[in-house]
């Protein structure tokens, strides 16, 4: 390796300020690099499939439908029951536990929400007017599960897009799992969260968002504690609309990993009225083209942690603050990070926000 290939090398491990658990190795150094780099599969872009019961036409041939918008003429977005749920209506039998082998029963919901009718568009692709229309589905979606069900604590939306993210089915979609129980993952961000307003009087999400837009923070050498590196927060901004930021974490776990928050405090994604989410179709647009046309087809999952509605975090309000993560999928874990837990992150984040910004939209 040449001296100034040597500089440029970043080598550090950086803490998740808000799940401390899930931190990071930041490894530019190509010897650090422990990934295959293999083309992932590619995706289907075809416009119309006849046997998709998914495309438009096809409508009977899908589980029975939930939902669609417009609720007159063609439809623009659908929900549809999961052929083969991962949840489902409640067993009979009580769940016989021992010990440590603790479960609990799949008791919950899992619906399918054709994203567009036409079969291989990306959402970088679709309208912005489109998105708005599938962001309030979501939302009134959500609304209408925990309005359904109290029993139901936690209601995830989530989008598995192309092969490379764990699409199994081609035409595009986005799923809404609703959940008894809060995950680990959310539970922790509440609780952390929680604590952090507690000790400071102020959201943690709030902070990295100023932070994001203001803030310089200074690295020093370990042993000689002379500065070493100056990093402007001011970098890790992608987009940044009138209601909503994106941005690239300090301690991204993924590559291109961008997260898109509101500007103003929020910790349920319940209570953003539709101008709200027209801004955040806006931007997540901006930003799927962003993230398309660095990676060169974006394969990606996203999912929206949003204030679980469960009687334990009814406090949460101030503290939480929801946000939308975009993990694209640009590697598969290896063993060191799953037996570590320390993911591997072989591009600087503030290289990749760099990248991500130099995009001509
Ligand atoms: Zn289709
Ligand atoms: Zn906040
Ligand atoms: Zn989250």
């Amino acid at each position: 390796m040449s001296e100034v290939e040597e500089t440029k090398t970043t080598r550090e491990i950086r803490i998740n300020p808000i799940i401390p658990s899930e931190s990071v190795l930041v490894a530019t150094a190509r010897s650090m690099r422990p990934r295959k780099e293999e083309a992932p599969a590619p995706r289907d872009t075809r416009l119309h499939v006849d046997t998709c019961p998914f495309c438009r036409g096809n409508e009977h041939k899908t589980p029975p439908e939930i939902g669609r918008s417009p609720q007159e003429g063609d439809w623009q977005v659908r929900i549809v029951e999961n052929l083969f749920p991962v949840l489902g209506n409640e067993r009979t039998q009580p769940n016989l536990n021992f010990g440590l082998q603790q479960a609990i029963d799949g008791y919950g919901r899992h619906e399918v929400i054709v994203d567009h009718a036409q079969h291989g568009i990306a959402i970088h692709e679709m309208e912005v007017s489109h998105l708005h229309r599938l962001f309030r589905t979501y939302r009134e979606r959500m609304r209408q599960i925990y309005e359904m069900d109290s029993r139901l604590k936690f209601v995830l939306a989530f989008k598995n897009f192309g092969p490379a993210a764990g699409a199994s089915m081609a035409h595009t979609h986005s799923q809404i799992i609703a959940l008894p129980i809060v995950p680990q993952n959310v539970h922790d961000e509440v609780e952390n969260s929680k604590k952090y307003y507690q000790k400071h009087h102020h959201c943690i999400f709030c902070t990295l968002i100023d932070e994001a837009l203001t803030f310089e923070t200074t690295i020093y050498e370990r042993d000689s504690g002379k500065v070493a590196r100056r990093i402007s927060v001011g970098q890790y901004v992608i987009e940044r609309g009138k209601k909503f930021i994106a941005i690239k974490p300090f301690a991204s776990r993924y590559e291109w990993e961008v997260h898109i928050l509101p500007l103003q405090h929020e910790a349920d994604y319940l209570h953003q009225n539709d101008e709200d989410l027209e801004d955040l179709a806006n931007v997540m647009q901006r930003t799927m083209k962003r993230l398309d046309a660095v990676i060169g087809g974006a394969q990606y999952n996203y999912f929206l942690h949003s204030l679980p509605h469960a009687d334990e975090f009814t406090s949460c309000q101030q503290s939480y603050h929801w946000h939308l993560e975009i993990c694209p999928r640009t590697s598969i874990p290896t063993g060191f990070e799953l037996g570590s837990g320390l993911f591997v992150n072989t591009i600087s984040p503030e290289e990749a926000a760099e990248q991500l910004r130099a995009v001509q939209l």
